[in-house]
């Protein structure tokens, strides 16, 4: 870094790239480079002067000496002895510097401005993160979570004064239901992982209930999210793998053979993670449905079949759909996520509470204490209060804005980008399901052919010099080197020719051995990192040198 307390530092020779010098600032044209927040402002300078506090009532006003000396001076009042008695906090006050860096606003607003402007989002470009559905958030979105009488309601109010949001929460709950075919929703899991475990948790009290609780197996396909595995373990399970074939399926056969009275159910993602649609789910599911175990889906890439697969029709009988994927909500640091489960008839007695019901007009709350004896079933609850309230307003105005038709043609064009990038590019890069027929709504591509020693990390590092985020890499596990592309419906052909061209640059100089590529990225504000060091050995917090420099001398 090239900021220290007293400004700046010029940068060392060593930054020089080619024959063009370093700037001595460290910053990039426009771009800035920017230090820590402790690094810029120090704890003895402040950006604001308070008065010195007057002593409460009733002790002896004068006494803490307040002083008009320069920050930093001046004993801080509450801190000397006698200036103790200022706070009624007793010996609750503070006895050293709080050594927070002292800004003033605009350094402080354009330190954060500035950091944001290191952050790359989906308004920024394009994001082709597999398995992530990364797409554009409508502002009408934005504009309807925004109306106060969404935005400003408190999960405590009375009933009768959030009837509007709870017509919200019950509306878009039948639109999901309608959507995959299912019974039920519970639509306050958090995100897809927590819908997952709702899910499962779900499958367990009907076990529980039919006396089958000895059922202690989940079989997982190879291929699987990895949360999967995590969920299952979670919740109490053993996990098992089923392999995938050679077209990049579920092992069918292979699943069919370890079912028995010792499984709980399969938890298989479908689309698949290797961007395929699984043929024989209705066999699967007849198949596990005999055996007595039951049928999870993680429905994360339900963006590929929204509008044209019902789940429900493919003897599912639990799904999370992740609002923040397949019906445009902020994700990945833009925003929590909300992962609503749906359930089939069966499962659907054991649904977590609370949910929302119209009775006769009115909107109520169907809590433990009203569930009644059709719900006795309940496993409980996922939460404290009822979900997103904002991803709920956000989703429904999305599944509205776009209707029955707007929805089925955004899987179809999802999935015509995905396999547009996978046609354009599987001359350059190897595509190990390429054979097997059309993608869903990812293209996924193996490091398969390149130079010796050349990796997908470098493809990746690669294309963050030319303006692209990279792809998802080293997933799924079951490809060698895997990088996953999912371009979702929102991107324009123009984008998508554009990142086409830049990945092929970046393969042909990964199959060319081009030793350039070896430390990319060149252009970004970092240089390739040691990223192992980096997860094993993370620096979390900033020590004050100083007290270390007085401390040695
Ligand atoms: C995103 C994703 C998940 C997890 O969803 P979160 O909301 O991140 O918890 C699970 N499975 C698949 C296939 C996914 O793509």
């Amino acid at each position: 870094m090239s900021i220290n307390q007293s400004g700046w530092r010029p940068t060392s020779p060593e930054a020089n790239t080619g024959n063009v010098p370093a700037s001595v600032t460290g910053n990039k044209a426009l771009m800035l480079e920017e230090a820590l927040i402790f690094e810029i402002g120090d704890a003895h300078s402040t950006g604001v002067d308070f008065a010195a506090p007057s002593p409460p009532r009733g002790e002896g006003r004068g006494e803490g000496k307040p002083s008009n000396a320069a920050p930093g001076t001046a004993p801080h009042p509450t801190l000397s002895p006698k200036g103790r008695g200022l706070s009624r906090l007793g010996n609750l006050s503070r006895t050293a510097p709080i050594g927070l860096p002292g800004l003033s606003e605009p350094e402080t607003v354009r330190h954060y401005t500035r950091l944001s402007r290191q952050n790359y989002g989906i308004d920024l470009g394009f994001f082709p993160l597999g398995s992530c559905t990364m797409k554009h958030n409508p502002r009408l979105n934005e504009k309807m979570a925004r109306l106060p009488g969404f935005s400003d309601v408190h999960p405590l109010q009375p009933v009768d004064t959030v009837q509007g949001a709870l017509e919200v929460i019950h509306q878009l709950a039948h639109w999901l239901v309608t959507l995959t075919g299912m019974t039920s929703v519970a639509m306050s899991p958090k995100a897809g992982a927590h819908g997952e475990l709702c899910g499962i948790l779900a499958i367990r009290a009907a076990l529980e209930a039919k006396g089958e609780g000895a059922r202690k197996i989940i079989l997982v396909p190879e291929s699987a999210h990895g949360t999967n595995p995590a969920t299952a373990a979670f919740a109490g399970y053993s996990v098992e793998d089923i392999p995938a074939t050679a077209e990049g399926r579920v092992d069918t056969a292979a699943l069919k053979a370890r079912l028995g009275p010792d499984v709980a159910g399969v938890m298989i993602t479908n689309p698949n993670t290797c961007g395929l649609f699984e043929r024989d789910m209705r066999e699967i599911s007849d198949a596990v449905h005999a055996a007595g175990g039951f049928v999870y889906c993680d429905g994360a890439n339900f963006n590929a079949i929204v509008g044209r697969v019902r789940p429900g029709d493919l003897g599912i009988d639990a799904m999370h759909i992740n609002l923040h994927k397949t019906f445009s909500t902020p994700h990945g640091g833009g925003g929590p996520g909300s992962g609503p489960v749906v359930f089939s008839e069966a499962l659907t007695p054991y649904a977590p509470l609370p949910f929302v019901e119209n009775q006769d007009g009115q909107f109520v709350l169907v809590e433990e204490e009203t569930a009644g004896e059709h719900h006795a079933g309940s496993f409980g609850r996922m939460v404290a209060f009822h979900g997103q309230m904002g991803m709920f307003t956000r989703a429904l105005t999305y599944i509205l804005s776009h209707g029955a038709d707007g929805l089925r043609q955004v899987s179809e064009d999802a999935v015509l980008n995905a396999n547009y990038i996978l046609r354009s590019l599987d001359d350059t890069l190897d595509a190990p399901f390429g054979p097997s027929g059309p993608c869903m709504h990812e293209a996924l591509f193996s490091d398969s052919g390149l130079a010796a020693g050349f990796s997908t990390i470098d493809i990746a590092k690669g294309l963050i010099d030319e303006g692209f985020h990279p792809m998802t890499m080293y997933f799924p596990l079951v490809v060698h080197g895997a990088m996953l592309v999912e371009p979702t419906e929102t991107e324009s052909k123009a984008a998508l020719d554009q990142f086409i061209a830049a990945l092929r640059s970046v393969a042909e100089r990964a199959k060319a051995g081009d030793p350039s590529l070896k430390t990319a990225p060149h252009f970004a504000p970092r240089a390739r990192l040691d990223e192992t060091l980096a997860a094993r050995k993370p620096v979390l917090v900033w020590k004050d040198p100083a007290p270390l420099a007085q401390a040695a001398e």
